[in-house]
């Protein structure tokens, strides 16, 4: 039989890759409390026109890249996995009545995404997002703190030289003449265009700016510019955003190609990347402002804007910026593992370490019927700071605690013995 292996585009994290995104979900986690963010859960999946309404039907993720999840039965719903966090975000906002809550609504979420990708480095089927969104806030102040906020994640992630792009894509007052005006453009060059990007021209013209095709690199850059053609209100908005970046040292750049492939999308737009990293799935993270959106899904017109950051891209930066010989995340031994003279006695020591756990202590039970010298390789191996060895002494009430950086032993009663390892460990910490 042929081995089994994880789904084509899907990876395991194993401990040391765990320990990299815990870390990131800490970093995640201490920002946005800072900045006033709640936690929320939302399904995995949920009932496929949420995307196709809130997505797009005409934008890759929709159109190619949606996991549907087939019926069982004649069911009248169809669902699919997430591609992305803010469709269901917003659909539990208008669920939950949270228009009645003090705006802005700042919610924020990190958990998997789905999407029917072709995989390559750095772009999978299943892949990790930390997502806040500010629902009830139409900027520009919130913009600039979403930015800033995104921006100083991978400060704290300790990611180097990342860049921050910003745009605007305009509004219903403006971008529809844009949108004109470009569709012409592209039409006028259509016979040197490659068959996907003529392919798009006429459902979703806006991606054109931002394809990765190099025979479209000289027609992007002569193409009109949006930010030349923004409503007053629209320029307006992005001058203040641009003004709050820079009074707070936020550098920027501002990136007339920036366009995001989701519809929603009005006004500001903005991406992270590394300084000078080749290739083509670079984008760290991205997000946007999307006031459309929440009448789009059974709402009342609500402004709002988000992000989300791919967290795979970061540890995959991450490990590159640390080098070959970079830091591999190591597992901290155990404080103490309990051992026995007598190979037998495994209910003596599940029962200590039981105890020695109920008091917080990070204790490991060795729970094989092998001689006690085996017993002490093995502790020495896990990186333990202390053996709890239990003999003759036992009857006394006492058990021998041994150092075993120290290479130095003692006898320490069974009453006492979470109290002394608690202390040995927090002057070891501290000394
Ligand atoms: P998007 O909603 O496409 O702008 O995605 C936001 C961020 O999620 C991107 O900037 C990436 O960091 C990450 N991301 C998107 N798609 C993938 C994927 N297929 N694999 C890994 N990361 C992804």
């Amino acid at each position: 039989m042929a081995a089994f292996r994880a789904p084509r585009g899907t990876r395991d994290l194993l401990p040391d890759d765990r320990a990299v995104f815990d870390r990131l979900m800490r970093t995640a986690s201490s920002l946005t409390t800072r900045y006033g963010y709640r936690g929320i859960e939302t399904p995995l999946f949920e009932q496929s026109s949420v995307f196709e309404r809130g997505i797009g039907e005409v934008t890759d993720v929709v159109e190619k890249e949606l996991f549907r999840i087939a019926p069982r039965t004649e069911e009248s719903e169809s669902w699919a996995l997430r591609p992305e966090p803010t469709a269901g975000i917003v659909r539990a906002y208008v669920q939950h009545g949270m228009q009645t809550w003090p705006q802005p609504v700042k919610l924020t979420t990190t958990g998997p995404m789905f999407r029917y990708d072709r995989p390559q480095a750095g772009r999978y089927r299943q892949f990790w997002q930390f997502d806040v969104e500010a629902i009830g806030d139409a900027g520009p102040g919130i913009d600039a703190e979403i930015i800033e906020l995104g921006h100083r994640f991978y400060t704290e992630a300790g990611v180097r030289n990342v860049e921050v792009l910003v745009n605007s894509i305009g509004d219903p007052a403006c971008r529809p003449a844009y949108v004109a005006e470009l569709t012409a453009y592209y039409r006028g060059h259509a016979a040197v265009l490659p068959p996907t990007e003529l392919d798009r021209l006429e459902r979703n013209v806006l991606r054109l700016l931002d394809s990765k095709d190099p025979a479209m690199a000289e027609l992007n850059a002569a193409a009109p510019r949006i930010t030349d053609r923004l409503c007053e209100a629209c320029a307006a908005h992005f001058e203040s955003v641009k003004a709050h970046l820079a009074a707070v040292g936020v550098p920027f750049r501002v990136e007339p190609g920036l366009v995001r492939g989701l519809d929603y999308y009005t006004r500001t737009a903005f991406e992270f990347y590394v300084a000078g990293r080749e290739g083509q799935q670079q984008a760290l993270g991205g997000g946007g402002r999307y006031d459309g959106l929440v009448a789009l899904l059974g709402g009342k017109p609500t402004p709002g804007i988000g992000f989300g950051l791919g967290l795979d891209r970061v540890a995959l930066v991450l490990a590159e910026q640390a080098g070959a010989d970079g830091a591999a995340a190591t597992a901290e031994g155990p404080l103490a593992v309990v051992v026995s003279a007598d190979p037998d006695d495994t209910v003596g020591r599940f029962r200590v370490a039981t105890e020695l756990r109920a008091a917080g202590l990070r204790v490991r039970a060795d729970l094989g019927r092998r001689k006690l010298g085996r017993q002490l390789e093995a502790a020495g191996k896990d990186g333990a700071h202390f053996a709890v060895i239990l003999g003759d002494e036992l009857a006394d009430g006492q058990v021998q605690v041994r150092d075993l950086q120290a290479a130095s032993q003692r006898i320490v009663a069974l009453a006492d013995l979470a109290r002394e390892l608690a202390r040995a460990e927090s002057s070891h910490r501290h000394g």
